[in-house]
């Protein structure tokens, strides 16, 4: 029994074909064993969700389908004979890891899940939570940290599993190491700062305005470069005394890969996690042997990092030693107006909606 009496009509948004997003009522569906199902709270978009919905080139994706990868809310009903993660009950708030995955694989069994050859992420393989209901594995369930509400809770996971992944995991951040933050506004950039100051490094952001700027200071860049009004490689050599950085954090694509390169110190890291302005890159190898430089390619993380990261967090959970930055919340009915803001490029941190 899901509705007692006047509850507003389940709603979800669907993509029937690439390029088109509707909205439509539904009847949300029982969780079978191993499975719950969240009555979303507020959910969080990224860019994932426009590429979900517009289509990539080359990937097939199980359409119709539901978008959102991120997702907090109350854990309204539970699958027979499922059990729950520590600090998740039925009844309670949780927040959604987005990564799935077999569990049953080398890769599953050793933390790798998101080398498992069936990873993908909620919202791209499976219906996600632009929806009033969603269903999740109860594996995939976290709680939420004391005193967030459901949009902080929604805003954490994917930025901030990525990021992590990528400094600490990928390129192997050490204290006092410099870090070049292309994106310094976006969800994932305003991750990468925080995490940055938090593990011991030193990043330079970049920006594409003064206001964004100002942001990103207050979380903690030592440096902010404004790609509008400067060119950012000479910029680098310039607050580096010609050194270059140890690592530039990269998911802008084409646009940005050319100053990125040119920008790293000798045995400097280069990671990457996205290619929003285009996928096609050359690469000098003579640089790239001769600078003794590293290519790391990233996507999202294990899932018992994000454990990892809660648990930073619930040590103080008043004043984390980081936390998600919210741009925009808009109402869950005007999901498609949040996806057109967020393609718009201004937001500085997440674009919520709220259920
Ligand atoms: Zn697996």
């Amino acid at each position: 029994m899901l509705h007692n009496g006047a509850m507003s009509q389940p709603f979800r948004f669907r993509i029937p074909e690439h390029g088109t997003l509707v909205k439509e009522p539904f009847e949300p569906a029982d969780p079978p064993p191993g499975w719950t199902r969240l009555a979303v709270k507020a959910m969080a978009l990224n860019y994932l969700d426009l590429w979900t919905t517009r289509g990539i080139e080359g990937v097939k994706l199980p359409l119709p389908l539901t978008p959102g990868c991120d997702g907090a809310g109350i854990v309204e009903a539970v699958g027979p004979g499922t059990a729950l993660p520590p600090g998740v009950e039925a009844g309670g708030s949780a927040m959604i890891a987005p990564g799935l995955s077999c569990g049953l694989c080398a890769e599953c069994l050793r933390g790798d899940d998101m080398r498992c050859a069936a990873y993908g992420v909620m919202g791209h393989v499976l219906d996600g939570t632009a929806a009033t209901h969603v269903l999740v594995p109860a594996a995939n369930l976290l709680p939420v940290p004391p005193n967030w509400d459901f949009l902080q809770a929604a805003a954490f996971p994917l930025v901030f599993l990525t990021a992590w992944e990528m400094l600490v995991h990928k390129a192997k951040l050490q204290p006092g190491e410099r870090v070049l933050v292309w994106g310094g506004g976006s969800g994932v950039g305003t991750a990468a700062l925080q995490l940055v100051r938090f593990l011991g490094g030193r990043s330079i952001a970049v920006v594409s305005s003064l206001e964004k700027a100002m942001k990103c200071w207050e979380l903690g860049a030592e440096h902010v470069i404004d790609r509008s009004r400067e060119d950012v490689a000479k910029k680098v050599r310039e607050l580096t005394g010609k050194r270059g950085v140890d690592i530039v954090f990269e998911h802008s694509g084409a646009a940005s890969w050319d100053a990125s390169l040119a920008s790293l110190a000798r045995g400097g890291r280069l990671v990457t996690c996205g290619a929003t302005t285009g996928h096609d890159a050359k690469l000098n190898l003579r640089v790239l042997f001769a600078k003794q430089l590293s290519l790391l390619g990233s996507y999202m993380g294990r899932r018992e990092h994000l454990w990892t990261l809660l648990g930073h967090v619930q040590r103080n959970p008043s004043n984390p030693p980081f936390r998600p930055v919210i741009d925009r919340v808009f109402p869950l009915s005007e999901y498609p107006a949040a996806q057109d803001h967020l393609a718009a490029g201004q937001a500085f941190g997440r674009v919520v909606c709220e259920a």
